[in-house]
């Protein structure tokens, strides 16, 4: 098939590894303190995208507000946090942060001292209580972070919901541990969602697995030899542990903080499509930081399609305006449970009936391929999808099929706006852990996935659809 050649589509080649790889070293900064919601360290990124935009000409995205939408959140920043393990007939030791443990992004404040007790999977169903009858009073938890594996229909239990029922039962912290026989590995990875109200003064960390090996006395008695005898013969393996904890962690705490969408805006030429839109989005925000040391760079979760959305934007600024309106879209707390997407979503700066398409970027600088997710619903985006592919990228692995609406694509399936996710296949190696470093990016590989959602915004914004 002979098909035209716009000079639209012809400037994919502008998208290039070193270009996003420029703006994923400043987003993935250490000056950027891990693009916190609401931190000081995400507001840089707001300014240098903002500018950005502003410098190549895209106008605002809110056409009251200028280029940023503020919602509010809860927000927490992790001062200070300090831990000390005593192995009975040991000296205490001083953990690690970053090493030995992490703080839970949402964990409360406080200064708690007790002896620690295992509390499985913290289950209360009547099938399988691991709860009752055990003293927890002064106590401080220990956790797996997820439900049994018997129950992997139900969704996720996050270890708020497993302190409020702790706390209940007189206990004064939890430390959340891995699951060594998982699948998945648990790892020591950095995390801002969470359900059920805030506890003050009620520590969360989550102990890395060299150390939570030590809770256990070894021989028989190993976080392993328990784990399995949960899982396979549903034992109840919960207890003292022969181990006392010391947790201290300072807070700067915020039930009504404030986090910010940046958007801007590309009106189409032609008079009557212009008033329809493609939306091209990617989450800014990560992690964070804690200690005010250890830092949640991001460089693949979100540096890199933020990067992308940045490019993008400046790429279709610089041509030839295309017959529909582009609306590029930073998300301000994807990792804080979907806030900014979903904002957007509810406030957008256009009408969301007239908004043909959304193309979600997140974690699509490292990997081993592409993994389009999408295709089973919306079989014609794919169509032109693989077409773009074939005649221009190239890449291999794109045709597996995946349902559409996951992150921040969610709130826009949500609404019945068709749409495609580009992440890289295998991408989370490195997921929330403070080794997602622009180093460990693959940046051939994310030009690749750049230039096919580039080659895709520049053909339904261009083309009868
Ligand atoms: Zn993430």
């Amino acid at each position: 098939m002979v098909r035209k050649i716009t000079p639209l589509i012809n400037r994919f080649r502008e998208v290039t590894a070193e270009r996003l790889m420029r703006h994923v070293r400043v987003l993935a900064s250490d000056e950027l303190r891990g693009r916190m919601p609401g931190d000081i360290g995400y507001r840089k990124a707001m300014d240098y995208s903002i500018n950005f935009f502003q410098q190549h000409g895209l106008q605002p995205g809110f056409a009251d507000k200028g280029y940023e939408q503020a919602f509010t959140m809860e927000t927490c920043r992790i001062v200070s946090a300090g831990v000390t393990m005593t192995v009975i007939e040991s000296e205490p030791e001083r953990l690690k942060l970053g090493t030995d443990f992490i703080c839970r992004g949402l964990t409360g404040n406080g200064h708690v001292s007790g002896d620690l007790v295992f509390v499985g999977y913290c289950s209360e169903e009547s099938d399988f209580d691991e709860l009752t009858g055990l003293d927890l009073e002064g106590k401080i938890a220990v956790s797996f972070k997820h439900s049994p594996p018997w129950r992997t229909d139900q969704s996720p239990v996050l270890p708020r919901q497993k302190a409020h029922q702790l706390a209940a039962r007189g206990a004064r912290g939890l430390v959340i541990i891995p699951n060594p026989n998982r699948k998945e590995q648990d790892r020591l990875s950095g995390s801002l969602v969470e359900k059920g109200d805030y506890i003050p003064g009620f520590p969360m960390i989550v102990l890395a697995e060299h150390q939570a090996e030590r809770l256990f006395c070894g021989g028989d008695d190993t976080l392993s030899a328990r784990q399995f005898r949960i899982d396979a013969n549903r034992d109840v393996m919960s207890g003292p542990l022969p181990v006392r904890m010391s947790i201290r962690i300072t807070t700067d705490y915020n039930p009504a903080g404030v986090s910010w969408n940046a958007a801007a805006f590309l009106p189409g030429i032609d008079p009557d499509l212009s008033r329809e839109s493609i939306i091209i989005g990617a989450h800014m925000d990560h992690v964070g930081i804690q200690g005010e040391k250890i830092i949640f760079n991001g460089a693949q979760d979100n540096a890199s399609g933020a990067a992308a959305v940045i490019e993008l934007a400046r790429i279709f600024a610089e041509g030839d305006r295309p017959a529909r309106s582009l609306q590029f879209v930073l998300f301000g707390a994807e990792e804080a449970g979907l806030l900014g997407s979903l904002y957007y979503a509810e406030h957008p700066s256009l009408p969301l009936e007239s908004t043909r398409a959304m193309l979600n970027l997140d974690c699509m600088g490292a990997g081993d391929g592409v993994d389009m997710r999408g295709r089973e619903a919306y079989p014609r985006l794919f169509e032109i999808f693989d077409a773009l592919n074939d005649e221009f990228v190239h890449m291999p692995g794109t045709k597996e099929n995946h349902p559409p609406g996951g992150a921040d694509a969610k709130p826009f399936e949500d609404a019945g706006i068709p749409n495609m996710y580009f992440v890289g296949s295998n991408p989370y190696r490195h997921l929330h852990m403070i080794s997602d470093t622009p180093e460990t990016l693959n940046p051939s590989l994310f030009e690749g996935i750049t230039r096919l959602a580039y080659l895709m915004a520049a053909r339904l914004s261009d083309e009868q659809l």
